[in-house]
């Protein structure tokens, strides 16, 4: 089997869809892999690297996708890209497919199969192939650091000679993956630290990390649908969430959002009044910035300041980490190759597969035809 990984053209994306190491294990196992010249730079993996690992470099895209049955990526292609795909490959990448349609119909005339690594299904023997959870980890990690980089207080306790300094507060709302991540770094950096989700099931990894649960009426059962997602609101419960969220805010001095709902925007979660409310100095990473925004503020890919409160409208996160996410990225995609590709070689796109099937957008010409769910690339 041909495979070839391209460079990402998208801008600030510095991630590459595989690294030597699972280009060494897929060479192992047969097959082919081209990787276009330089699409590791950005992610501190060289083509020497790749070649080390068993791999061809080609000097151009177009290059690199000749008579590729497989091509892997991180971001979808844009229109000249998908006329460099051959007709009938398998394209592996995340494809934002809310508003992929007209990248699907250009696929789908190439009779291109497209997977969307965003509609892996949440069920355990996908876990190792599910990039949203991998790139949910580093966008958790890498905006506690943000957040302490911009606050002008330390996070943890200190006893010195120059006096006692008192921990930072941080409150992270939405506790899924990048939540719970982001609730572990800021405990390891010294904050004290809280969390808030409306999935009961989110309470007890919020105090497994050492954190308070800020409790509120409106967490039930009911407010999870059976992929394990939160659902959306109803404006009585939305109105009571922000009554609990405006009581505890007021007092924090690090805020990272993380709240989504499958398909649709963001949930709004802290209004500017909440903003206000806060102490100058505090500062707000909003990580939901690319589906709306949690917080009524939040200006995507930009930081403003609101009464001397900070507002980082923080986009595309993991591509500021791009050795380790592309890291996880990368296993995450070796696996899904694993899956479709038999040890004998055999490529299968079987559509009745539970993960297959979620996952393809468009197959042997012909695009799915439900409107998939949205999901934060
Ligand atoms: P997500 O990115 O869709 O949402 C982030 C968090 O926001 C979720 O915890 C959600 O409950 C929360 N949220 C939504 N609306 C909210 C509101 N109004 N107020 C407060 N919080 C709100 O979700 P995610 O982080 O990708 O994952 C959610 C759950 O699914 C987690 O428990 C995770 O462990 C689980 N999961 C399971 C698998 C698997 O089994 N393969 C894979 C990934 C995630």
């Amino acid at each position: 089997m041909k495979i070839c990984v391209v460079a990402e053209t998208a801008p600030n994306e510095s991630r590459v869809a595989l690294i030597p190491d699972s280009v060494s294990k897929l060479v192992k196992a047969g097959h082919e892999v081209v990787v276009q010249a330089g699409a590791g730079a950005r992610a501190h993996f060289d083509d020497a690297s790749y070649l080390a690992a068993g791999a061809s470099i080609a000097p151009t895209a177009l290059a690199a996708h000749a008579g590729a049955e497989i091509v892997v990526r991180v971001q979808r292609p844009d229109d000249a890209e998908v006329t460099l795909i051959s007709e009938g490959a398998v394209l592996v990448s995340l494809m934002a497919p809310a508003s992929a349609l007209d990248t699907v119909v250009a696929l789908s005339a190439r009779r291109v199969t497209a997977l969307a690594l965003e509609l892996v299904p949440r069920i355990t023997r996908a876990q190792s192939m599910d990039v949203l959870s991998s790139q949910a980890t580093v966008a958790g990690y890498k905006a506690v650091l943000i957040g302490a980089s911009l606050l002008p207080r330390f996070l943890p306790m200190l006893t010195t000679a120059a006096g006692s300094i008192t921990p930072a507060k941080a409150f992270v709302l939405g506790a899924g993956v990048a939540g719970l991540q982001a609730l572990a770094t800021a405990r390891r950096l010294g904050a004290v630290t809280s969390g808030f989700d409306v999935r009961p099931a989110a309470a007890e990894q919020v105090k497994s990390l050492g954190a308070t649960f800020v409790q509120s009426d409106v967490v039930s059962a009911a407010s999870e649908d059976k992929g394990g997602y939160a659902k959306a609101q109803s404006d009585d419960e939305a109105a009571r969430t922000l009554a609990t969220i405006a009581k505890h805010i007021a007092s924090q001095d690090l805020v990272v959002t993380t709240a989504q709902i499958p398909g649709r925007a963001a949930p709004r979660l802290i209004t500017a009044d909440m903003v206000r409310s806060m102490k100058p100095g505090s500062v707000i990473v909003d990580l939901a910035a690319d589906t709306g925004g949690n917080c009524e503020l939040t200006v995507p890919g930009e930081t403003i300041e609101v009464n001397g409160v900070q507002v980082v409208g923080a986009t595309n996160l993991p591509a500021t980490m791009p050795t380790h996410a592309s890291q996880m990225f990368s296993r995450n995609v070796l696996t899904l190759l694993q899956h479709i590709v038999s040890n004998e070689g055999t490529l299968t796109i079987d559509l009745a597969d539970e993960i297959t099937g979620a996952m393809a957008l468009t197959h042997a010409g012909t695009p799915k035809s439900d409107t998939p769910k949205s999901a934060t690339p």
